[in-house]
């Protein structure tokens, strides 16, 4: 039987979602999708801000998420499984706040993402040349690597994040092959804690036009030994909502997987593949 699962969502908990949960669930069960995992934003340093970030408070809408995954939960029971989640973004930036966005729920599972350097603009805002590119580049995949080594998490997201940016401002052509060293560092890390790596299927939609990691990269992590997989369509909206989870599950199955990953208690359920 197909099982789709979409372990990477926001909604309007999230300053740039634009669905409410129930709405998700909704086009859950119309899309024929058997479990969601709610993971708005959590940027754990713009905690320090409170209501003066320009995210939003992100105290109080993980709070609401949360609240509100709670309370739908029991009304979807038996069609849709419903999770609690949160994409904490630079979880190494401020160590006392990323404890502090830990304790705000039992979570059923955490993503890790870096959207931004330390002391810098989220990778989407920068202009990209070729004398800063490879430098981003080699510091983003060393922020992953601590990340990686010291975060309380369980599945890294949208691994080479901004390469969706270089792609959509520049012309430039990043050949990875200079970063492999990198990463195949960030995936023993990953194999050697347990944890999972996210398959992003949003970059399928966008220029760069492959998932992130792409499949050279997912097929890098099962080599080295990768075990858990989690597939995300980072929607954040009920529309977009799986767009693409079908063909990250195929990406997955090509590169050797026979089962992706969901989250609950912040432990790995595996999901077998269905072809
Ligand atoms: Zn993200
Ligand atoms: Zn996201």
């Amino acid at each position: 039987m197909k099982v789709l699962c979409d372990t990477h969502v926001h909604s309007v908990n999230s300053f740039d979602g634009e669905s409410t949960v129930r709405e998700i669930c909704n086009a859950a069960l119309e899309k024929g999708i058997s479990a969601v995992t709610i993971t708005d934003h959590m940027e754990a340093p713009e905690i320090r801000l409170g209501d003066r970030s320009v995210y939003g408070n992100a105290v109080k809408q993980i709070t609401q998420s949360v609240k509100d995954v709670e309370s739908l939960a029991p009304e979807f029971d038996g069609r849709l499984r419903l999770f609690k989640g949160m994409e904490l973004g630079e979880p190494m930036h401020m160590p006392k706040l990323t404890r502090k966005a830990m304790e705000i729920a039992d979570f059923d599972f955490v993503l890790a993402s870096v959207h931004n350097l330390k002391d810098m603009e989220d990778f989407y805002y920068i202009e990209y040349d070729k004398s800063n590119t490879d430098k981003l580049l080699a510091m983003y995949f060393e922020e992953l690597l601590d990340t990686a080594e010291n975060a309380d998490f369980d599945s890294l997201a949208h691994l080479t994040y901004p390469l969706r940016y270089v792609c959509e401002k520049s012309d430039l052509k990043v050949d990875l092959d200079k970063y492999i060293g990198a990463i195949d560092s960030i995936f023993k890390v990953l194999i050697k804690r347990d944890k999972a790596l996210e398959i992003n299927t949003s970059g399928l939609f966008k220029k760069i036009a492959v998932t992130m990691p792409d499949i050279n990269l997912v097929r890098r992590f099962r080599e080295l030994g990768g075990k858990y997989i989690t597939l995300g369509s980072d929607a954040h909206n009920c529309k977009d909502l799986a767009q693409g989870i079908e063909q990250g599950v195929e990406l997955a199955k090509v590169c050797g997987f026979d089962y992706f990953t969901v989250f609950k208690n912040r432990k790995p359920e595996m999901v077998e593949i269905w072809f």
